[in-house]
């Protein structure tokens, strides 16, 4: 029997989903948008009847031993396969996912929180290929990630662990989604990004490139403001710059932490990279200790959208 695996990415705007070898080739991917517009049921029978016609095109599907991943958007409870709490699909919570899908598919299914899916992916066909400690974080709409220890990932007794976004490195900072404050995740997400641009005009009024943007500030994104960093704009530069330097504080903390050998970094706000990474890189130098940080090497993830589907279905095929 040939074993092959479906990883599924299931975000909030788009999901994935792959045919993937046991070697991390993608022998078939489908994208589609999430439409949660007529309740988060019809969005998962959706899935489900999508990921029934993407196992039908497998030829060989009846010669193979087929195992799905799927990595959602929040915690999960592991053993009972339902996801808690999840931000931005608050109707899941506590929906018993895996037997939902289980029901649909004749095939196992495990579940994976979407960071440690990025992580996972990362760490076997991307940039952090062959390391057996290292750590993932995603710079997206919060700040996600993943401790990989020994080649395991890190889950704590429940599963929720490895949560790198909600480091504090301020405790009188911002307040967070989790509830506490001046998080790594209120400084390096978009949100972030956003909220420090809006602080910044508010104290030295509109100047420069941002100018137009800011007009319409419920509408300013982190997309924006690194296209107006990439136009030479003064503020936006320096808010990225801002963003690297606490994001180095995140990068210390995680590797005096787990003495990692890689830190790989993604997610859409990384797209900035080369506005915020000498920041971080030099707070990460200057504050590490020594033995750790000059082992560490933080790299920029490689596996771009296929990182979560990847990592699902290595998910899956480690599970016994
Ligand atoms: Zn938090």
């Amino acid at each position: 029997m040939r074993l092959l695996l479906i990883g599924i990415d299931m975000g909030g705007t788009n999901t994935r989903m792959g045919v993937i070898t046991p070697y991390g080739k993608i022998l078939n991917r489908i994208q589609y948008r999430t439409d949660v517009s007529k309740g988060v049921l019809k969005m998962l029978e959706e899935l489900a009847s999508r990921l029934q016609d993407l196992i039908q095109q497998i030829p060989e599907k009846d010669h193979s031993e087929i195992r799905v991943g799927i990595g959602v958007p929040g915690p999960v409870d592991l053993n009972r396969g339902i996801l808690i709490e999840p931000p931005n699909l608050s109707e899941l919570h506590q929906f018993p996912l895996r037997d939902f899908l289980e029901r649909r598919i004749p095939f196992p299914l495990v579940l994976e929180n979407d960071a440690n899916a990025f992580t996972l992916g990362e760490g076997w066909v991307g940039a952090a290929r062959g390391a057996r400690h290292y750590c993932g974080v995603t710079l997206g709409t919060g700040v996600g990630g993943g401790v990989v220890v020994n080649g395991e990932m890190l889950r704590g007794v429940d599963g929720f662990g490895g949560e790198v976004g909600h480091m504090v490195l301020n405790p009188e900072g911002p307040i967070c989604g989790c509830g506490g404050r001046g998080c790594l995740e209120v400084f390096a997400s978009g949100t972030g990004v956003r909220r420090m641009v809006l602080e910044a005009i508010e104290r030295e009024g509109h100047k420069g490139l941002l100018k137009e943007e800011t007009k319409d500030s419920e509408k300013l994104t982190s997309e924006e403001v690194f296209r107006a960093a990439e136009r030479g704009d003064e503020l936006a530069q320096r808010v990225f710059q801002e963003m690297g330097r606490y994001l180095g504080l995140g990068l210390v903390n995680l590797t005096n932490l787990f003495n990692p050998e890689k830190i790989v970094i993604g997610g859409k706000v990384s797209g900035a990279w080369n506005y915020f990474i000498s920041q971080a890189r030099e707070v990460l130098y200057q504050r590490a200790m020594r033995g750790q940080r000059e082992r560490v090497e933080v790299v920029r993830a490689e596996c771009g959208d296929d990182a979560g589907i990847l990592g699902a279905a290595y998910a899956a095929m480690k599970q016994n």
